[in-house]
């Protein structure tokens, strides 16, 4: 809590949970505004106007139209959802589509993403620069490359402006277009430089984001290390290192009100850490509804991930014929690529009393994982920060993680040494192969091989914080030092 000057930020994003949802984006969109109110941070979320957010949208009233947004006639409403305080940029050519923010009903991305994404962000340098009377922000803070060019509007614009932040939620996810698109964005052609926006003969939105932004922050402190090396970098590891100080990683928390183990109306039987014994019936009630062999003794793993390469899925099925040998279970949820979940049904198949998966996404099943399985499998690549550890932390299910980005900063690995001084809330492993996470499975069968160690784990697991407490006061002192220092001219930095 903090007594100071009461500020504004304006929060820029292609999702935010409970509205649109395809990622932890959304969550973390989600949770910062009521987490950043007792810092006397007032935040206002502009969001596009999709069918979900206008229909979700309370007290909507114009705050300013366009006669022409890229293409069509646009308007921002300005409303409030739940605890949401909105911005919503109504352009029906852009948005009035159904189903996935980003993917046509062929599965495809949309052909105009970035026209899409482009008016988002040009709507949001335009209210940074005082378009709707009586709201000028003082931070507009901008997620991931849907809100890169954000930075650059402003840059590319006269008069005064707002600190801008580009939080990088995952680098692995730039927005890359053709250069063509310069000219319908309304961006000027010197753009086209490599100081500036060009990226291997196209256009990045995230690299103008992260050429132009006062401040970069990413979900993890780790995160912020690898992304300024070649291999973590991605294509923008030089320039992230150009930008030194500029870039620092704030942890993402979660939110401890929806994913409370003792008031969780999704779960079987509520629990925490001093009725650990109830924790049980969860496990039981999943394993009978997934079709597992219900058995409190069987060591369950659990998997709730989308199914990519970055998440290590592929490396999972390589195991999983071990995982079966040693006698655990694996309950999975997730969807993704068509190949991994085709491996995982046909695995499923095979051991239908060990392995169960269900593909699609599930709420409900993803809270009912938590409570239930004993361990939580998150075998990523790279991972910037990864939400499912805490929530699993919070659940008293073992995280069971690759040693990168915010697993390695938000797990601590149960080695003899942790044991020894008490410490310890789950198993890490590196490097990231089928090895390492084989050695895991061995590592995490010889802890629940040992039941007081295993419920010492999740006591000290369920303890942890993991709330938005300390990351909201971090965001809120960078922001006010952001403030305090105003708008230096950014393309100096680089
Ligand atoms: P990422 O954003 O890279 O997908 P995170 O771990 O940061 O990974 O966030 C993933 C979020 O999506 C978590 O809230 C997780 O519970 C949720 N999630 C992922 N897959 C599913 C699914 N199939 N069903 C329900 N929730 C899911």
């Amino acid at each position: 809590m903090t007594t100071s000057q009461s500020l504004t930020v304006l929060s820029v994003t292609s999702e935010v949970y409970p509205l649109v949802k395809t990622g932890g984006l959304a969550d973390v969109v989600g949770a910062l505004p009521t987490a950043l109110a007792p810092e006397d941070v007032e935040v206002r979320t502009l969001v596009p106007g999709y069918p979900s957010v206008l229909k979700a949208l309370k007290d909507g009233h114009v705050a300013h139209e366009y006669e022409q947004l890229m293409g069509g006639p646009a308007r921002l409403l300005a409303g409030t959802a739940g605890a949401l305080d909105l911005m919503v940029l109504d352009a029906p050519h852009l948005f009035d589509r159904p189903g996935n923010p980003y993917l046509g009903p062929d599965g495809k991305d949309w052909p105009d993403n970035a026209i899409r994404f482009g008016a988002l962000s040009r709507a949001a340098a335009d209210v940074g620069r005082g378009l709707v009377l009586g709201y000028t922000p003082d931070v507009v803070h901008c997620h991931d490359w849907q809100a890169g060019l954000v930075p650059a509007y402003l840059a590319y614009s006269d008069g005064p402006r707002p600190v801008t932040v580009v939080t990088v939620h995952n680098l692995a996810f730039q927005g890359k277009f053709s250069a063509e698109l310069l000219a319908p964005l309304g961006l000027p052609a010197e753009a086209y430089s490599l100081e500036e926006l060009e990226y291997y003969g196209g256009i990045s939105f995230l690299k103008a984001g992260l050429v132009f932004a006062d401040h970069i922050t990413t979900v993890s402190p780790t995160y912020a290390a690898e992304i300024r090396t070649n291999i973590g970098g991605m294509g923008l590891g030089g320039l992230l290192r150009k930008r030194g100080a500029a870039v620092s990683g704030i942890l993402n928390g979660i939110d401890a009100f929806d994913w409370d183990p003792a008031h969780d109306g999704y779960i079987a039987t509520p629990f925490d850490a001093k009725r650990l014994k109830d924790r049980v019936r969860n496990k039981l009630a999943l394993q009978g509804r997934l079709g597992l062999d219900v058995s409190a003794s069987t060591l369950l793993y659990g998997v709730v991930s989308r199914l990519t390469g970055q998440k290590g899925i592929d490396l999972l099925i390589e195991v999983l014929p071990s995982l079966v040998a040693q006698g655990a279970q694996l309950a999975l949820l997730g969807s993704g690529d068509a190949l991994l979940e085709t491996a995982l049904l046909d695995l499923a198949m095979q051991h239908p009393k060990q392995i169960a998966v269900r593909i699609g996404y599930d709420e409900a099943l993803a809270h009912g994982m938590q409570a239930g399985v004993d361990a939580l499998l998150v075998p990523s690549r790279f991972e910037p920060c990864g939400l499912t550890q805490l929530y699993a932390q919070r659940y008293g299910a073992i995280p069971v993680v690759a040693r990168t980005g915010g697993l390695a900063d938000t797990v601590v690995d149960a080695n003899d040494a942790a044991l020894a001084a008490r410490m310890g809330t789950g198993v890490m492993f590196s490097p990231v192969t089928t090895d390492g996470l084989l050695y895991a499975l061995e590592r995490t069968a010889g802890l629940w091989a040992q039941p007081t160690v295993w419920r010492n784990l999740q006591r000290r697991a369920m303890a942890m914080d993991v709330s938005w407490t300390r990351p909201a006061a971090q965001y809120a002192a960078l922001f006010r030092a952001l403030v305090a220092r105003g708008t230096a001219a950014p393309m100096s930095a680089v």
